[in-house]
């Protein structure tokens, strides 16, 4: 017979595994389904994020950022190196015991939590008495029941038409992040979050980066000034961007990879690079869940859809995370993952998509929540707006790191935030305090008025907030 659980989860990515936790810490009997393999065929919970997203590409940007400051800014402070080395093989197994490491946590945490965890990929196989059977088809294969099933199957990179992912010269995300000998020439197609943020690693390792962008604009969900502020920046850096492209063409050959594309002008162009990273947006894993089984709805583009609690059309079926509608964030799934075990717990999860923060973490990172001036002129919102550049804050200047601002964006009449843009040093950590302010609805004289520690660079956030009153004390 079929082990009974409360609840069964299928995806142990931060949206499956967090609400895994939950629903053991609310006291349900809780099982978790996930089939990431490690290099030796054994488990490694964590989805995308942990194995081939959000946790190695933070280690290896964090790695070839130390290099780059060794190369070439290290200098600047009085510290001479010798012949600078890269050992990226090095680089490359730091990045998997890192990963390594918080796989081995969430097998910990399943532990400490109770959460019984079985390797092998989900699948729906009836609707039971008691809930969903679902089979599990890892080494072995069994079944198991869940009152409630909580689908966090993720998503996968989306390959260009005609020219699918060999991960030596077409590479995904994953193969992105293994690239076993830095290319003199790469190319990107996709200018997003994940494409900009992988180029940056290259770039810093050596790399000769070109980027094309389908769309007119650079990073056009950005607020307009902060994306052109960073534009600079990283035009400056030497990263070539070409917006407009439309691609006709990926073939590849001993010699490498040639794109032929046409120009936002119309013209033929050519590129030619030794590997190609496609980065064009991802797809929602939901082949090999046999949904059908029991009738679980999919959307056109073949993600689960599901109301604003993340219901799906069956009782006691939900989803959370990049399988579902919504922008495709790690702490985004874990929101939904909490609110959701709440929910079955009868409590009120609640998830505010307003003030979910963005970062890029590139640099100069950049950070918002909320919303952008584009945004607000497009609604017909009178909003105040104020701004700070990192290049008159004491601490940027010593950290010698000045490129960027903070920007706040403040109901013309409330005062109430509405939203917070930063582009500049350690952006990740200082939007908190924005995210924070716009959860409890606070204003910009509310952050202009709160003592900040000197010298901080978040003392650059409590000028820009005094900048909406046009009062700002070091500029
Ligand atoms: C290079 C890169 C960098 C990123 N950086 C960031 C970042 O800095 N910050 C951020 O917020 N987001 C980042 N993201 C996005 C983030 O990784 C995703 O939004 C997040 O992983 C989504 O979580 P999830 O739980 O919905 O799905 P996933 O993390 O994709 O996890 C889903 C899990 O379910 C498993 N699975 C699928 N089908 C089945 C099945 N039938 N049975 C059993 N298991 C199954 C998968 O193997 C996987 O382990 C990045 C993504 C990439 C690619």
């Amino acid at each position: 017979m079929s082990k009974q659980f409360d609840v069964v989860v299928i995806g142990g990515g931060p949206g499956g595994y967090i609400a895994a936790i939950r629903a053991a810490q609310l006291g349900f009997n809780t099982a978790c389904i996930d089939e990431w393999k490690n290099g030796k065929g054994g488990p490694a919970p964590g989805g995308t994020c942990t194995n081939v997203g959000c946790i190695p590409s933070k280690a290896l940007l964090q790695s070839s950022e130390h290099f780059e400051h060794a190369g070439h800014h290290f200098a600047d402070h009085g510290i001479q190196v010798g012949k600078l080395e890269l050992d990226l093989a090095k680089m490359l197994s730091r990045k998997d015991a890192v990963v390594k490491q918080n796989n081995d946590g969430i097998l910990y945490l399943f532990k400490k939590n109770k959460v019984a965890f079985f390797h092998g990929r989900g699948s729906f196989v009836k609707a039971t008495e008691t809930g969903y059977e679902i089979k599990v088809a890892g080494a072995t294969e069994e079944s198991i029941v869940g009152k409630h099933v909580i689908v966090a199957t993720g998503s996968s990179p989306r390959a260009l038409p005609g020219a699918p992912f060999d991960e030596e010269l077409v590479l995904s995300n994953d193969g992105a992040l293994r690239i076993p000998a830095v290319p003199k020439r790469l190319g990107l197609i996709g200018s997003g979050v994940i494409g900009l943020e992988m180029g940056s690693v290259w770039r810093r390792l050596g790399a000769e980066v070109t980027v094309l962008e389908a769309l007119p604009t650079f990073l056009g969900a950005v607020d307009e000034q902060i994306a052109k502020e960073a534009h600079k920046a990283f035009t400056k850096q030497g990263l070539k961007v070409e917006l407009g492209v439309t691609v006709a063409e990926v073939k590849t050959d001993k010699k490498g990879v040639s794109v032929s594309y046409s120009s936002a002008k119309g013209e033929a162009k050519l590129l030619e690079v030794d590997r190609l990273i496609v980065s064009i947006g991802r797809v929602a894993n939901t082949t090999g869940l046999n949904h059908e089984a029991v009738g679980l709805k999919l959307d056109e583009r073949g993600a689960i859809v599901v109301d604003d609690d993340c219901k799906t059309n069956l009782p006691n079926v939900w989803a959370v995370g990049d399988v579902v509608r919504g922008p495709m964030l790690a702490h985004k799934a874990e929101e939904e993952g909490v609110a959701v075990a709440e929910r079955i717990a009868g409590q009120h999860g609640h998830v505010n998509f307003n003030t979910i923060p963005w970062v890029i973490y590139t640099s100069p990172e950049i950070a918002w929540v909320g919303q952008t001036e584009q945004q607000l002129k497009a609604a017909g919102r009178a909003y105040k707006s104020g701004t700070f550049p990192f290049m008159a804050n004491g601490r940027a200047r010593a950290l010698g790191d000045t490129t960027g601002m903070v920007k706040f964006l403040a109901d013309a009449k409330t005062d109430e935030i509405l939203g917070v843009h930063i582009v500049g040093p350690f952006a990740s950590e200082l939007i908190s305090e924005a995210v924070v302010a716009m959860e409890f609805k606070a204003s910009a004289e509310d952050i202009a008025r709160i003592c900040h520690a000197h010298p901080s660079l978040s003392e650059a956030t409590k000028e820009a907030a005094l900048a909406v009153d046009k009062r700002t004390l070091n500029f």
